[in-house]
């Protein structure tokens, strides 16, 4: 190596170095604003909710809080709650367990359930896109499991 490529690699490497520790210094930013944000969010969660949300977690469930998917399924693992449950989970009276999966459920916006991505968005704008759907998944035959 030249004195001159030497020169020009070190300023290169000053360069990178400057610009990993800007790096470094955003992340960092960017990490205390989330921590800070995660201890006011988990201060606000009902204990009862915040425990299933750590149990979840430790269970590699994640997202341990899912939306309702095509009518009456967990978004999570995509097994069909029961109709009576679903009830519940659609009224928001409380979060529900999936019976399979233990995930929290909660009843996605009619607007945001078309975008679950498992499906087409059809009934896109209608309104009650959500009872329509489950009244017609209720009909269709599914494949066998067991119950
Ligand atoms: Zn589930």
């Amino acid at each position: 190596m030249t004195m001159e490529e030497t020169v020009r690699a070190l300023t290169d490497l000053s360069e990178v170095d400057r610009r990993l520790a800007a790096e470094s210094e955003l992340t960092k930013r960017a990490a205390n604003s989330l921590e800070g944000r995660r201890a006011a969010l988990r201060e606000a969660i009902p204990g009862n909710f915040l425990a299933a949300y750590d149990d979840l977690g430790r269970a590699g469930r994640r997202p341990a809080v899912v939306a309702l998917v095509r009518g009456a399924h967990c978004g999570g693992c995509y097994m069909r709650i029961p109709p009576q449950l679903e009830g519940f989970v659609r009224r928001g009276q409380s979060l529900c367990s999936c019976p399979h999966c233990r995930r929290l459920l909660f009843a996605p916006a009619p607007a945001a359930e078309s975008g679950s991505g498992l499906e087409p968005t059809r009934h896109a704008a209608k309104p009650g896109p959500a009872v329509k759907r489950a009244a017609a998944n209720r009909g269709r035959p599914k494949k066998p499991r067991p119950s």
